[in-house]
């Protein structure tokens, strides 16, 4: 309870971003605090441990800047999900629905093999889409999804029961709940 306390602590509330009406929710003071940054990466690291993953996947953007240390903190691998024509190599795409039109993100495919079993993490869980997406991804990369972790979760928006049905009965873990 220490430790959400401490990360709710320093996320802030941002209103009328990007758009009017909606409340954003900022992780820099987070992420600029030195022992809150500490503790949600060991954080990450220790569900990386519980889980048993291989690799680690982050979602662009926020996401790297929370899986990029927390792999490595556990002795794993990291693999970025980036949204289309930044990856250079071979990749799979999967386009998702936003609000209003759609995205598109890629994995390289050669970074990830049959025997791979990987934790998915972003910060923040809004309708699901992006993590939803990035789990098919992963599959017909032809890996084990064995969970998904993120920051925040926003319950109003329901994304959880959207990624649920996308985890097929590996675990959502969210480290807050607003
Ligand atoms: P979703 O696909 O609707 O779940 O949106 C999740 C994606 O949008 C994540 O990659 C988040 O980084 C980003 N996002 C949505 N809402 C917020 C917010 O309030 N703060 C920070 N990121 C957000």
């Amino acid at each position: 309870e220490g430790l959400r306390a401490l990360l709710l602590g320093r996320i802030r509330d941002v209103a009328d971003h990007p758009a009017p009406g909606v409340v954003f929710k900022d992780i820099t003071p987070l992420l600029a605090d030195p022992a809150a940054f500490s503790a949600l990466t060991e954080a990450l690291a220790e569900l990386c441990r519980k889980h048993g993953a291989t690799k680690v996947v982050g979602l662009e953007a926020r996401g790297f800047i929370l899986a990029a240390p927390a792999a490595e903190r556990a002795g794993l691998g990291f693999i970025p999900v980036r949204k289309a024509g930044k990856l250079p190599g071979a990749t799979l795409s999967q386009a998702y629905d936003l609000e209003y039109g759609s995205a598109e993100i890629e994995i390289h495919a050669e970074d990830l093999s049959a025997d791979d079993r990987v934790l998915v993490i972003d910060d923040v869980l809004a309708t699901g889409g992006t993590a939803e997406a990035s789990l098919r991804l992963i599959r017909r990369a032809g890996a084990q999804v064995v969970g998904l972790a993120v920051l925040l979760e926003i319950g109003f928006l329901a994304g959880r029961d959207r990624v649920l049905t996308a985890l097929e009965g590996a675990p959502f873990e969210a480290l807050i709940t607003v």
